[in-house]
């Protein structure tokens, strides 16, 4: 786990408007921040510089202690959970979760006791063998958050992933991911442009408009001076 520390981040694409505008954020250890606003408001490309994958054109970005950016994806120890989950038809719950334990070389005794620790705590335990084709989007929503749980990685980064989902099962899911979040305690930012994700998931809610930090407080201070 780490802190996070956004310093005076900017993103131009071309020589236009910057798409993200000297953001300034820092991210206790632990906490869950959401990144909210209007379509082209520059919360994926926020986003997509901490977890490396665009630069960033000026600005400091720190994980823990280290300056994060000339890093590569790999070496930031996030772990990115997207929209469309990007779990591997073909492999088994099991095997889908073991994933970037075997990528790194883990023993398979190593690999057994974590995905089972892991499917544990998402109540995944019930459904190893079976392949995600024949899971409820919330089974596969968690299975892509084992993934993430068993790379010990220092933040969970989430890019609006419950918009695929219908009415119900994203208020279920924002429960889970909610109380999930509590109890590994991990420091997490994530994406959405659904207000009501914004205002019931996290401890702090950043608001951007046209690549502006327009807001940065709590749900409630944002409820009683929106
Ligand atoms: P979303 O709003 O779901 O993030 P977009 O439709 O805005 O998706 O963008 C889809 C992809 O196209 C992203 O990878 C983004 O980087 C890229 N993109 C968005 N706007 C532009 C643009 N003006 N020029 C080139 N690529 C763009
Ligand atoms: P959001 O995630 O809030 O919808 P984005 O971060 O995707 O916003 O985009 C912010 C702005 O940057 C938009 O104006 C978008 O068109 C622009 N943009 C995003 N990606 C690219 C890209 N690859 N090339 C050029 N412009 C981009």
């Amino acid at each position: 786990m780490a802190a996070i520390s956004l310093r005076n981040i900017v993103k131009k694409y071309g020589d236009g408007f910057p798409a993200v505008n000297d953001v300034s954020i820092e991210i206790a250890d632990g906490e869950f921040v959401i990144l909210v606003g209007p379509s082209g408001c520059g919360k994926s490309t926020l986003l997509r510089m901490i977890v490396g994958l665009e630069d960033i054109t000026s600005g400091d970005m720190v994980i823990g202690d280290r300056k994060v950016n000339d890093l590569a994806p790999r070496e930031r120890n996030l772990a990115m959970v997207f929209q469309n989950y990007a779990l591997y038809p073909h492999l088994s719950v099991y095997e889908n979760i073991a994933f970037p334990l075997r990528l790194a070389g883990a023993s398979d005794e190593e690999v057994d006791e974590k995905v089972r620790n892991a499917s544990r705590t998402l109540e995944l335990d019930e459904h190893l063998e079976r392949k995600p084709g024949n899971l409820s989007g919330g089974q596969r929503q968690r299975v892509a958050m084992g993934r993430a749980i068993v790379r010990d990685a220092d933040a969970f980064l989430f890019d609006e992933p419950l918009s695929n989902l219908d009415a119900k099962l994203r208020g279920q899911m924002r429960t889970e991911i909610s109380r999930l979040q509590k109890r590994l305690g991990i420091t997490t930012v994530y994406v959405t442009h659904d207000q009501t994700e914004a205002m019931t998931l996290g401890d702090r809610v950043a608001v951007l408009k046209r690549g502006l930090l327009q807001q940065l407080a709590t749900p409630r201070e944002l409820y009683e001076n929106p």
